[in-house]
């Protein structure tokens, strides 16, 4: 069984053309994709395709106008799940500082304060916020809401992740130390992970497979297989010339 099936999706807005007049517009059509257990996909796709639209979809937070979408073979929306979003808008919460929007997910495990702090405060400091902890999101640049944004994803570690374009604003260096985590978690614990791109590089650095869209209305066009042996992030890791 697929980890995530999605059938026939399809999705319309309704939209205001040039002339102010209410129109249709298609996003999603006959769109069809199936992730498996354990498995780090990639999106890639023109801007608008309805990558961000299928993602919302799977977070529970839009749906489809006709098709079928399943996480372990039940309908999104007819239980929950155990996921965790990276937004293109981050989604902080206002009145939590910056280490409570850390740790949220954390309390919704159940884990004790100090616990939860601990494992907040190790992920703050690698996406280079630890000295923010206690500011507010409306404190913080763009830039560093999505860290916090990655921080909490990262920390809560959910069974499904789904990233829309996580690391696309970060430096260099910040990026690759997150793109390590991510895979490092991955591997240690064998999670679902979708993850939306503009890089191609990127998708090929982390991916097993990469679905390729079509200009909207969007559907997946291909997929390609890029999981070639590869050194994994622990061979890295362990390699002299990285630990020289
Ligand atoms: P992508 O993430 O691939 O760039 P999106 O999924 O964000 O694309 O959006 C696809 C298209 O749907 C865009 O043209 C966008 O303007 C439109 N769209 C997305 N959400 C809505 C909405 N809630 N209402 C109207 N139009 C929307
Ligand atoms: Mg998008």
């Amino acid at each position: 069984m697929s980890k995530i099936q999605a059938s026939k999706i399809h999705r319309q807005f309704q939209v205001n053309n040039d002339f102010g007049k209410k129109t249709k517009l298609t996003v999603l059509d006959d769109f069809n994709l199936q992730v498996r257990e354990g498995e780090f996909l990639s999106i890639l796709g023109p801007s608008g395709c309805g990558k961000s639209t299928f993602l919302n979809m799977l977070a529970g937070l839009d749906k489809q106008d006709d098709g079928q979408l399943l996480i372990d073979g039940d309908p999104v929306g007819d239980r929950s799940f155990d996921r965790g979003m990276v937004f293109q808008g981050y989604a902080l919460f206002p009145w939590r500082t910056v280490l409570e929007n850390v740790e949220i997910g954390l309390q919704i495990r159940g884990l004790e304060k100090k616990e939860r702090e601990e494992i907040a405060k190790y992920y703050l400091t690698m996406v280079g916020l630890a000295a923010f902890a206690n500011r507010y999101p409306h404190q913080l640049s763009g830039g560093m809401k999505q860290r916090v944004a990655i921080a909490r994803v990262l920390a809560y570690q959910p069974d499904i992740m789904l990233m829309d374009e996580p690391f696309a604003a970060l430096d260099a260096q910040t990026r690759e130390t997150l793109q390590l985590e991510l895979i490092r978690i991955w591997e240690a614990d064998k999670k679902t992970i979708v993850f939306i791109t503009h890089s191609i590089d990127e998708a090929i650095l982390l991916s097993d497979r990469v679905a390729v869209m079509t200009a909207r209305p969007g559907k997946v066009k291909e997929i390609i297989d890029v999981s070639l042996p590869r050194p994994r992030s622990e061979e890295i890791r362990n390699s002299s010339e990285f630990t020289q």
